[in-house]
């Protein structure tokens, strides 16, 4: 997130690689819970287990080796940052699309793979782990007239996402009323 005064000495991004819970979480309903949870815990490990974010080099990321020491890069992350390896607290396919993506990043923004970039975290928490099951009217498979949109109800990760979303249910929505008034005997509203 950007700061509201945005005048931070660094630029922040996050990288987000895609998840397949069918591939990477199969099982029960809350197992998406228990992977965020199994990462989480790794990464406090991995910073210290003093809640300051566990952080390696871009150089050091890239040439598969542990941090020691931070480069010219002053990190923000409050309440701080220790120089660590991200690999002990990132799945193998996570860290493989990361290898794969920074430096394809790099030649399309300048510095973007500085080899001094922190790269910080991890971050877990960017879309709902679980996801209530709607049908294709959009409604909920087991609850008429419910109908589960957005990022809490798992089928958005961010803002556009969620507004994109939420147009698809709102005219779910306006068709289900349509087809109600269309039925006769019910009452169309005059408006
Ligand atoms: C710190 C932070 C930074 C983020 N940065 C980005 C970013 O840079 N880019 C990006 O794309 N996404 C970002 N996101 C994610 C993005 O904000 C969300 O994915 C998006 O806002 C989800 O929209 P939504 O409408 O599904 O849910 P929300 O925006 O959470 O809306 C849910 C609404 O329901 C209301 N509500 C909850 N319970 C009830 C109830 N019982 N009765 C009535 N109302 C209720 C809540 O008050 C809320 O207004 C960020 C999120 C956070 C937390």
């Amino acid at each position: 997130m950007s700061q509201y005064s945005r005048n931070a000495h660094n630029a922040n991004s996050g990288l987000v690689v895609g998840i397949e819970p069918i591939r990477d979480y199969p099982g029960h309903p809350l197992a998406g819970i228990e992977l965020q949870r199994k990462w989480e815990t790794l990464a406090y490990e991995a910073g210290g287990s003093t809640y300051e974010a566990p952080a390696q080099t871009v150089r050091d990321f890239l040439a598969g080796q542990a941090s020691s020491a931070l480069g010219e890069v002053t990190p923000s992350y409050k309440p701080g940052v220790q120089p660590s390896d991200l690999t002990r607290c990132l799945p193998d396919f996570v860290i493989e699309a990361l290898r794969e993506a920074i430096p394809v990043f790099g030649r399309q923004i300048r510095d973007y793979d500085h080899p001094d970039v922190l790269l910080t975290g991890i971050e877990s928490r960017t879309s709902s782990p679980v996801r209530i099951t709607r049908g294709s009217d959009f409604q909920s498979i087991n609850t008429a007239h419910l109908y589960p949109a957005g990022e809490g109800a798992g089928y958005a990760g961010g803002i556009l996402s969620a507004a994109v979303d939420g147009i698809k249910v709102a005219e779910a929505v306006a068709l289900s009323i349509l087809g109600s008034n269309l039925i006769p005997g019910s009452h169309p509203h005059s408006d």
